[in-house]
């Protein structure tokens, strides 16, 4: 890990209950603050990374208040292309900010391939993010064939580069382009246990931030690449020693307090 704030982000997907995931939060916050990563006291530092939690839309409001008080923030796992309107089941980016989210993960893989999100739905997401002033964590990666056939860097290329266009289109200022980070997801280490070697990571995300940088050297220098799929505790300290590897997007791990907290731990050391 370089020297870019770290993010860990755990993307809790279609699971829990009101009360389990307030349970969930509070073993969180509980957690860090026994590791010297929970929030600043009077006049000290705040924690070397930034935790995230992304639970389903209807816990956001509720889990908002609690992490108030904590060193945690709060992420959504999808947005709306849309401000306003006849979008029924939608739900708006300014929607997101006003109940307290900072944050909003956009184009993961399981929006992509089972809700229609394409490359350019992805960039419209990450836009109207970026309006509301939310940070979008863009997720990016190959499907086992692809990456079978060698396509892995072109895959995630032309990905990356949809939404780099659309930032220049649209005149994305360079402040609201540092408020984007990637995750890079290859399709086939999510939830199956499996990972590439963090030297194959590495040189993904190398090439993310090689991408960006031929479009605009100073975002790609500031950027956030998380690498996402299947990180436990047992391997995230390997894959945050890695040059390029900003932090994870965490999905099954995310959902047991210890493990997702050794997992921060692995990020701020
Ligand atoms: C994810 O879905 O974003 C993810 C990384 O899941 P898991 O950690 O379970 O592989």
């Amino acid at each position: 890990m370089a020297n870019r704030r770290p993010i860990v982000a755990g993307n809790w997907k279609l699971n829990g209950s009101r009360q389990t995931s307030r349970a969930l939060a509070v073993a969180v916050a509980e957690g860090l603050a026994e590791i010297g990563l929970g929030p600043a006291r009077l006049g000290g530092e705040r924690p070397p990374l930034d935790v995230l939690l992304c639970p389903p839309f209807v816990y956001l409001a509720e889990l908002a208040e609690l992490v108030a008080v904590s060193s945690l923030g709060l992420g959504a796992q999808d947005v709306a292309l849309e401000e306003a309107g006849a979008f029924t089941g939608e739900v708006a980016a300014s929607m997101l900010r006003d109940v307290g989210c900072r944050y909003v993960i956009t184009g993961h893989s399981e929006r992509r391939a089972l809700f229609g999100d394409t490359d350019e739905r992805v960039a419209g997401k990450v836009l109207a993010a970026l309006r509301a002033g939310l940070s979008p964590i863009l997720c990016v990666g190959e499907t086992r064939s692809e990456r079978d056939a060698g396509h892995t860097l072109a895959v995630v290329r032309r990905q990356l580069d949809v939404v780099l266009s659309a930032l220049e289109s649209e005149g994305v200022s360079a402040s609201e382009r540092q408020m984007i980070s990637v995750a890079y997801e290859p399709v086939w280490a999510i939830g199956t246990g499996l990972t590439p070697t963090p030297a194959e990571a590495q040189a993904v995300h190398a090439d993310i931030r090689a991408t960006v940088g031929r479009r605009d050297a100073t975002m790609a220098h500031h950027l956030r690449v998380l690498y996402g799929g299947s990180v436990k505790a047992s391997n995230a300290k390997d894959l945050f020693a890695m040059q390029d590897i900003d932090g994870g997007l965490i999905g099954g791990a995310a959902l047991l307090a210890g493990e997702f907290v050794s997992i921060c731990k692995a990020a701020a050391s």
